[in-house]
């Protein structure tokens, strides 16, 4: 039985991953200080046996004896990094090198969550692992987009510097049950909007594009990758190569919901990339993965759990 390190494990990915994690059989220490992440999706594993939840804030040092660690703990949905920017900075940077030296001082692998947005506002499509990106350093999604892309950094030197064995995914939209309410990201606000019979808010004209996976294919790239073979560092991408633009996003899911709400046309948040989709071929290649989930059914799944929620 391994006993295994899930940084962030109380918010939206880190609860599924607890979640899976458990089910196969390893010891679970969560640790999370609570900004995005809720009890009350990991309330279900409190009483579990074999399941541990720490308090804590990744920017500190952190002293436990573990197997493995998932580096997960950063706000992911831009109203949250964009709220204290700084700390986002930190928990990115400063977390990335705690967790570092916690897997360098155990000798045990770790795995970070990276994210597309290392990519920026992308000049190439479909996205290569091997596209350096186009971020704007001095924008509101830098303190995320930039904080990420420095771990990256340290996750590849303290693998050439200190032989720590690492694992780098970069993680595509991911949406899914559990998804904070109000987290702003936009399956969750046009799901929210759609039941209520809200009006949907398009930011910009609504023709720019994102790729959308659902949390259990993510979650089986992220299991797939920790457990890849000795060597394979990535980075890796994970996401859903199906793209849609916005408008067909509220279209569907006023579909599926059959609601009566309007579409209204906000302005386009700065900086905000125009269209986003993976090349997956490394993750087939590698980890045998590739996303099962088609969009209409992870809606389906997931308007079914906010219809409990709100
Ligand atoms: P989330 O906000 O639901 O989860 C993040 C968790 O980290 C929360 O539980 C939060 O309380 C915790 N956290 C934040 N700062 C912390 C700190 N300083 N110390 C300890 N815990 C801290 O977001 P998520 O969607 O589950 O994302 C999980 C990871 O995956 C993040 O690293 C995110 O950047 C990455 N990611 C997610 C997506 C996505 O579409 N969901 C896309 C790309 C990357
Ligand atoms: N660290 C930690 N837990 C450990 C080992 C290290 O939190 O079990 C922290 C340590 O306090 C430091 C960071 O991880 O801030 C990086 O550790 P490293 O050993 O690389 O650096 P050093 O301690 O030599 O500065
Ligand atoms: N978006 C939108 N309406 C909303 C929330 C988001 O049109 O209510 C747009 C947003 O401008 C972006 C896309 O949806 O173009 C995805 O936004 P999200 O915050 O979910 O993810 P990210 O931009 O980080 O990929």
């Amino acid at each position: 039985m391994k006993r295994v390190l899930v940084s962030g494990g109380a918010g939206f990915l880190g609860s599924h991953l607890c979640d899976r994690l458990l089910k196969e059989g390893n010891e679970v220490l969560c640790v999370d200080n609570f900004f995005t992440g809720r009890r009350s999706n990991i309330h279900h594993l409190l009483d579990h046996k074999n399941f541990e939840l720490l308090r804590h804030d990744v920017t500190h040092p952190l002293f436990v004896e573990v197997d493995e660690i998932y580096n997960l703990a950063c706000p992911a949905s831009p109203i949250h990094y964009q709220f204290d920017p700084v700390q986002t900075t930190k928990t990115s940077v400063i977390g990335a090198m705690n967790m570092l030296g916690l897997a360098k001082r155990l000798k045990i692998k770790i795995l970070q969550a990276s994210t597309s947005e290392v990519y920026g506002d992308p000049e190439i499509h479909p996205q290569p692992e091997s596209y350096r990106g186009n971020v704007n350093t001095l924008g509101i999604r830098a303190c995320y987009d930039e904080g990420k892309r420095c771990a990256e950094t340290l996750f590849f030197d303290y693998h050439r510097q200190h032989g720590v064995p690492i694992k780098v995914m970069r993680i595509f939209n991911t949406y899914g049950p559990r998804m904070h309410p109000n987290d702003g990201r936009v399956v969750s606000n046009f799901i929210v909007q759609a039941l209520k019979g809200e009006d949907i808010t398009i930011y910009g004209d609504g023709m720019q594009t994102r790729s959308f996976c659902y949390v259990d294919d993510n979650i089986q790239g992220m299991y797939s990758l920790m457990n890849s073979r000795d060597g394979f560092t990535g980075p890796v991408n994970i996401g859903n190569p199906g793209e849609f633009t916005m408008l067909e996003l509220a279209n569907e899911i006023i579909e599926l919901t059959n609601s009566k709400s309007k579409l209204v046309f906000l302005p386009l948040p700065q900086d905000d990339p125009m269209q986003r989709k993976p090349v997956i071929d490394l993750a087939k290649k590698e980890l045998n993965w590739e996303p099962t989930i088609k969009l209409r059914d992870g809606l389906t799944k997931t308007i079914e759990y906010f219809e409990g929620v709100i």
